[in-house]
């Protein structure tokens, strides 16, 4: 049987790109362009009609990522993709290529598809595999070099903005901090090799410690906990951490693609939240469980659980962390995001949330 066009060596011509997912594009951009040496499409930013351009073309019951993906593949195409990367996952994610590329033929779209659903995290050499497979004269030394630099890049995104987040709501001059992490993000797309991100980096993170911020000595700490796609991409949540930096909360999450990539197998995470979960329920159902514990342990004041309408490891984990609520007295508001999620709701939910934590804290001083 001929093999599929699709299925074929790219051109080297090729107009690569892969859905938006934070600020992590940015890696992408240089694993291909560098790794590859094919051209990458940067995705335009999401808008409410990348949601709408998906939930028209998706089946309804999907969950919101398969929908903002979908709607931001047809977006990249219209950009100039003729390439489009899907990545796996450990819930039905990993059948979302299949169905995203059935649609998209269906619409008529002459794209070709890579799928890495197949690939291990743990295992680079399956992510070799593919790209080989991709480009059968791959210089695996330039290759490596890349992949390299991406993971570190990974992890210089992840340290600033964590930082960010901690800091931003106690900031004397929040527009001073809003100007590094753009200036930094716009330089980071043009650093080439381990030094210059890493010079980078540093400099990046000595600017944001460096602006004057007004933090109580006890400030309202709350832990943001949940699904790793709708946590971790801030158009999908509506940039909730941002809200909350805003109302003068400190902001904690554990959850971002170094821990995904380095600690999230090997944790150990079930004897520690045996308490609360006996059996893995899929996706990062169980760093959620983890990730509450810890906070209700460590005396955050609020923990908040945000998900996809319909993700079912979420919606698994629930129990478990209303039982965490119930045994250290920590409240948790549950936040399912959707295509109808309205910014109003969420914002009244978030404000009724911070008054009620803040109020629980006053009274127990
Ligand atoms: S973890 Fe949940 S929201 Fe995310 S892709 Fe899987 S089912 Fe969908």
């Amino acid at each position: 049987m001929p093999v599929s066009k699709y299925r074929q060596p790219l051109p080297p011509d090729s107009k690569i790109s892969f859905p938006q997912f934070g600020n992590y594009g940015i890696a992408m951009e240089h694993l291909i362009q560098k790794g590859l040496g094919m051209t990458y499409v940067m995705p335009p930013r999401m808008t409410r009609h990348t949601l709408e351009l998906g939930a028209r073309y998706a089946p309804d019951s999907v969950c919101a990522p398969f929908k903002l993906n979908l709607g931001c593949f047809l977006e990249c195409i219209d950009a100039g993709a003729d390439t489009l990367i899907q990545t796996g996952g450990t819930c039905r994610l990993g059948y979302y290529g299949e169905l995203h590329e059935q649609i998209l033929r269906d619409m008529g779209k002459d794209v070709r598809f890579v799928n890495f659903a197949e690939c291990d995290f743990s295992r680079p050499k399956t992510f070799v595999d593919e790209f080989r497979e991709l480009k059968p004269d791959l210089d695996i030394k330039r290759f490596t070099a890349a992949a390299v630099e991406t993971v570190r890049m990974v992890n210089a995104i992840d340290e600033v903005d964590a930082l960010f987040r901690r800091r931003i709501g106690f900031a004397e001059d929040p527009r001073a901090m809003d100007a590094i992490r753009t200036n930094w993000l716009k330089q980071l797309r043009m650093a080439d090799g381990i030094k210059q991100i890493e010079l980078l980096r540093k400099a990046t993170v000595r600017m944001l410690e460096n602006q004057k911020v007004n933090m109580p000595k006890h400030p309202i700490r709350v832990g943001v906990v949940g699904e790793f796609f709708t946590i971790m991409d801030p158009f999908s949540n509506h940039d909730i951490e941002y809200e909350l930096a805003h109302m003068g909360v400190l902001v904690d999450r554990w959850m971002d693609m170094t821990n995904c990539m380095y600690h999230y197998r090997s944790r150990k995470m079930l004897p520690r939240i045996k308490e609360y979960a006996h059996y893995n329920m899929g996706a990062t159902a169980m760093a959620t469980i983890d990730a509450a514990l810890h906070y209700a342990k460590s005396g955050f004041d609020g923990i908040i659980h945000v998900k996809s309408a319909g993700c079912t490891p979420e919606i698994d984990a629930i129990p478990a962390l209303q039982n965490i609520s119930a045994d250290y007295h920590v409240p948790i508001l549950y936040l399912s995001f959707d295509t109808q999620t309205s910014e109003t709701g969420l914002n009244t939910r978030l404000e009724a949330f911070y008054d009620m934590i803040s109020m629980r804290k006053q009274a127990r001083k």
